[in-house]
């Protein structure tokens, strides 16, 4: 269930549906979705969907880690890196292997700690980890030349585009219930938008929870 070669189905899986960067599909044919799962579902660990991980929240599908992770990359590689929502820490993974550094905020505590003990379980240790609202990103460790939401807000927060360097990119699902995955890039002129999918991401909230 949780071998190599159920990982190796996902991945040609993912390459099917049009994901093309080799690196991508390389970090998640070697990255172990079981471990990010509680044993309870462990066994569903490479069908290509989403998972509860408590608190209503969900891991996301592997195809939108694969496709989010991928337009994140589109333009070179992305040294710091922010990402919102760490949820199960699946994604943090992911990126811990693609770029130098994460920096990542979830405003659930229970999910961050699991979060954190697992990336360190597998040894990952680029990443930095905050228990805070993400909506206002991280200022202390901006800019950054990537920052990618794995929460839905209805509109794009301003402090996540100010701390954005330019050149860098934001990747984020945008909307209540109807959401589309967009990036927005920095240039030297202001931001340009390009909308890619309609998308389905839990709601990016204010405030946190011990
Ligand atoms: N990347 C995660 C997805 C988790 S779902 C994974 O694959 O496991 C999205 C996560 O965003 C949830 O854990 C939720 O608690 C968190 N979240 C929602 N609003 C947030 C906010 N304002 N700041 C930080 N995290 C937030």
């Amino acid at each position: 269930m949780t071998s190599q070669r159920t990982r190796e189905r996902l991945v040609r899986r993912l390459a099917e549906q049009g994901i093309q960067d080799e690196r991508v599909l390389d970090v998640m044919r070697r990255t172990p979705r079981h471990l990010f799962l509680d044993e309870a579902m462990a066994h569903r660990a490479y069908e290509d969907t989403a998972l509860p991980i408590g608190f209503q929240q969900t891991l996301s599908q592997p195809y939108i880690v694969a496709r989010m992770t991928e337009l994140l990359l589109e333009q070179g590689l992305r040294s710091r890196v922010l990402e919102i929502g760490t949820g199960s820490g699946y994604q943090t993974a992911v990126l811990a292997q693609l770029v130098d550094e994460v920096w990542s905020v979830e405003r659930i505590k229970p999910l961050l700690d699991k979060a954190r003990a697992r990336l360190r379980q597998l040894k990952l240790r680029n990443v930095r980890f905050s228990h805070a609202d993400g909506g206002l990103g991280w200022e202390e460790a901006a800019p950054f030349d990537g920052i990618l939401s794995t929460a839905a807000p209805e509109s794009i927060p301003e402090d996540l585009l100010l701390q954005l360097a330019p050149g860098g990119c934001l990747v984020i699902p945008v909307g209540a219930s109807l959401q589309n995955l967009q990036v927005i890039t920095r240039t030297s002129e202001g931001y340009e938008t390009r909308l890619v999918e309609a998308v389905r991401f839990v709601p990016l909230r204010s405030g946190t929870v011990k």
